[in-house]
């Protein structure tokens, strides 16, 4: 190469890098006004809430009349009329409910389990009425807390759910106590219970006792009491919205 031509090689280099530097000083001024102008991505749709169902299993029914409560009400009426009641109030704050009855029908415990189990649901309610004791009782299986298992025995599916049944019991006896109700917490072997794979607890609601509400002594209401029903189902509807949030809370949580 002769002088000439190394002046100009060098000069190109000269030239190339000044080309490069400017470039990239250019491409840094540019880069945000760039990234100011593009088109906003679009907003990603905030994640949907879980599914959440509560099934309500209106015990008793057809030939199966239950307990005789107060004033000649057999208990598979007043069972259908707090099922009604409850599922209306949950509907109304957009929860859907399975019920296992809708009208004064026989239906037997697979049936009732099957129609349960199939809702996929994260809370289960079988609902009975009784003229002993006072309050509202809550009865949790007691079925040994066990693992889930991909097929697991029709009878004793509830196992795989105690632990969460527990704790859906601990909520609503915390609804119920707010709302000056009588609570009494067993656990009990219940075949209805014992088949649903769902958070699931028995709740009977026996006639409320003067003793039993706070210090406004009001005289005791019987299960043929619509008031009573009504603040019964007002109770148990905020126990399942509580649970909804504790539901969606945990969903949230996981990984
Ligand atoms: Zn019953």
């Amino acid at each position: 190469m002769r002088w000439t031509e190394r002046k100009k090689a060098r000069r190109r280099l000269v030239w190339t890098l000044a080309g490069s530097i400017l470039a990239a000083g250019l491409a840094g001024a540019v880069g945000p006004l760039a990234a100011a102008q593009a088109p906003p991505a679009p907003a990603a749709p905030a994640p949907a809430p879980p599914r959440f169902v509560v099934v309500l299993d209106a015990a008793h029914g057809g030939d199966d009349l239950g307990g005789r409560l107060s004033n000649g009400q057999l208990e598979k009426d007043f069972t259908l009329a707090l099922s009604v009641r409850l599922r209306s109030l949950l509907a109304a704050r957009g929860i859907p409910v399975v019920t296992t009855r809708e009208s004064d029908q026989a239906v037997d415990l697979d049936r009732r389990a099957a129609i349960a189990n199939r809702a996929n649901a994260q809370a289960c309610l079988s609902l009975h009425g009784s003229e002993s004791g006072s309050g509202v009782h809550l009865f949790v299986s007691s079925l040994a807390p066990a693992q889930p298992r991909r097929f697991a025995a029709w009878k004793t599916a509830q196992a795989a759910w105690v632990t969460r049944s527990l704790a859906l019991a601990g909520v609503l006896n915390s609804a119920l106590l707010h709302a000056g109700f009588n609570v009494t917490l067993g656990r009990a072997a219940l075949p209805a219970l014992d088949s649903l794979a769902c958070p699931a607890v028995a709740v009977e609601v026996a006639p409320e006792t003067a003793s039993g509400r706070d210090s406004t002594q009001a005289p005791a209401a019987g299960l043929d009491d619509p008031g009573y029903q009504a603040r019964v189902a007002g109770a148990l509807a905020a126990a399942l919205l509580e649970w909804r949030t504790d539901a969606w809370r945990m969903e949230a949580a996981r990984p």
